[in-house]
């Protein structure tokens, strides 16, 4: 299941050793995604600092995020929240949620973040209520990111930010053959490819993809 993310990269290493390294908080989740052979789906510690660094630039005080695995994502954006800030974390697998609430539990940052259990084409429904949000991370089933960009598109407030990872699909995007997954599906690359091209239109948004290893497209909503 665990993808390389560039760990065996020395520039990513670099990256990491200096710029994102892990408190024991990180690391714990790490171990327990390791220990149950996930380590590698959730974001690297560089990919981290960069979700924490556009929390902060963008002062967000209220953050969705579309597939939270164990938490470590979230840990990472929710220690650059506010005090009174609002991380509200969706994930389908039961499994995966239970652990997501019982690792960020023990972190300082556990108060503002709110785990919620169900597949995401529901539950954000449920959570339009509580917006309009500073800003909408996806990062769950690829095959989704359409209907996620279609929710984040009515429910992040003007000026905030959605931001998708894993938008290189895997190497599949642009086609390099050194880097591309079998399992990933014709329709999969067809959403992805409308995601990225949805967010590159200038007029809805001021958007970039940030070349991390997996691609991490940034938008800031206009
Ligand atoms: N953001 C995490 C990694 C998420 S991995 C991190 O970087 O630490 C993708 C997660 O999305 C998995 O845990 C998976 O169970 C979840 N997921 C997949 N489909 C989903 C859906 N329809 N709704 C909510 N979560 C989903
Ligand atoms: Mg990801």
């Amino acid at each position: 299941m665990s993808h390389d993310r560039g760990e065996s990269n020395p520039t990513t290493n670099y990256i990491n050793s200096l710029f994102a390294p892990e408190d024991e908080k990180l690391q714990s989740i790490r171990l327990a995604l390791r220990q149950d052979n996930k380590e590698g789906i959730n974001v690297g510690p560089y990919e981290g600092k960069i979700l924490n660094l556009l929390v902060t630039l963008s002062r967000a005080k209220s953050i969705v995020e579309i597939g939270t695995l164990y938490g470590y994502s979230a840990l990472w954006m929710a220690r650059a929240l506010p005090a009174n800030g609002k991380l509200y974390c969706l994930e389908v697998d039961k499994e995966n949620a239970a652990k997501a609430k019982a690792l960020l539990a023990k972190t300082e940052v556990t108060s503002k973040i709110e785990v919620i259990l169900g597949d995401a084409t529901e539950t954000l429904a449920g959570l339009a209520s509580k917006g309009p949000f500073d800003m909408c991370f996806i990062d769950a089933n690829k095959s989704g990111y359409m209907d996620y960009l279609e929710w984040a598109d009515q429910n992040v407030r003007s000026g905030g930010l959605i931001v998708g990872d894993n938008t290189f699909l895997f190497g599949n995007l642009i086609k390099d053959k050194s880097n591309s997954n079998s399992r990933v599906s014709e329709n999969q690359i067809k959403v992805m490819k409308n995601f990225n091209e949805s967010l590159a239109d200038p007029k809805k948004y001021t958007s970039v993809i940030l070349p991390t290893v997996e691609g991490m497209t940034v938008a800031i909503k206009n």
